[in-house]
Parts: C-alpha cells; sequence; structure tokens
C-alpha cells in the first residue's frame, strides 16, 4: 500500500518511550500557529512510499522498542497507517500516535486504528499552551493517553512510564 510521508526517523529518542522508528505523515489541514513541521502540510507535498519499505526495515532493527506515527496527520491516512500498526504489533512493537484530533473527536474508522494503538498525543498544537519542559508533546493542552485503559475504563488514563 502507498504512503504518502514527509519523511521516516528509523531511530528516534524523541518521539516517545524507547527507542522508535518515526514516520512522519505528508499532509495536515490544521494549520496551528507555531507548529514545529509546517514543510509536512500539503496534501500533496512529501513522497509517496510502500508500507512494505517501512515494514521491511521494522523486521530488521532488533534494537526498536516501538513505532510512533506523527506528521502531519496520521489519521488523514488510515488505512496506511493502521498496515503499518498492525505490522508492529506482530513484531512485538508498540505503537504511539500524535494527532491533531481529540481522543473524543475519533470515531469510525479512526476506531479501527485505534485497536493497535498503545499510546495516543492528542490534540493540536497550541502555541500559548507551548511549555520546554513537557516531554513528548508541544503544549500542555495535549494528552498522552493510555488507549486501551482509557477504553475500559470509559475515561482518560493518562500513559505513565512504567517504573517512571
Ligand atoms: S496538527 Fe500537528 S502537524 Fe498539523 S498543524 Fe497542528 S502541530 Fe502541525
Amino acid at each position: 500500500m502507498q504512503i504518502r510521508i514527509a519523511g521516516l526517523v528509523p531511530e528516534s529518542f524523541v518521539d516517545g518511550d524507547g527507542i522508535r522508528f518515526a514516520i512522519f505523515f505528508q499532509g495536515c489541514k490544521r494549520n496551528c500557529e507555531g507548529c514545529h513541521n509546517p514543510e509536512t502540510h500539503s496534501l500533496d507535498g512529501g513522497k509517496l512510499i510502500d508500507t512494505e519499505e517501512i515494514i521491511s526495515a521494522l523486521k530488521k532493527n532488533s534494537l526498536l522498542d516501538g513505532i510512533t506515527l506523527t506528521g502531519g496527520e496520521p489519521f488523514l491516512q488510515i488505512d496506511a497507517a493502521n498496515e503499518l500498526a498492525r505490522a508492529a504489533k506482530n513484531f512485538g512493537l508498540s505503537v504511539w500516535c500524535y494527532t491533531g484530533y481529540t481522543f473524543e473527536e475519533l470515531d469510525g474508522d479512526a476506531q479501527k486504528l485505534l485497536d493497535n494503538v498503545d499510546v495516543l498525543i492528542d490534540g493540536e498544537f497550541v502555541e500559548s499552551l507551548r511549555d520546554l519542559e513537557l516531554i513528548f508533546r508541544g503544549s500542555s493542552n495535549q494528552r498522552i493517553i493510555d488507549v486501551k485503559k482509557s477504553r475500559e475504563q470509559k475515561k482518560i488514563v493518562p500513559w505513565a512510564l512504567i517504573g517512571g
């Protein structure tokens, strides 16, 4: 399956917990003021590649803890995002995902992607709430959500670093 990406970071230490393969999706319609990745906004920018290319790179790196779907907006390419997420889960990797949507806004097909997401960082970037002390998120309105626990408990459960 084709995916339009802005770029790949095969070993990232800043896009979630541990060593992660970060996939920067191309395309976002939000235009948050102060967005750090404005080059990812154009829906026809970046480049098209096959998801298999990414999946075979995941297979080869035994040091990875997981993958991170980021961007850009991964939920604008749900099928490709889901294919990557499912493959990652099959390899025993965790899946983190950044989105400009809130957890509550994600319904329909988005829920199918959430089936394969462990941690969701939700909400758009709000420059007035920007805080450099925050880990893994840019502004304090964004939440680091444990998806499975939030679904089970029917309320937002923040992700907690085990042993942290
Ligand atoms: S949702 Fe993310 S990528 Fe899109 S404009 Fe906002 S900060 Fe940038």
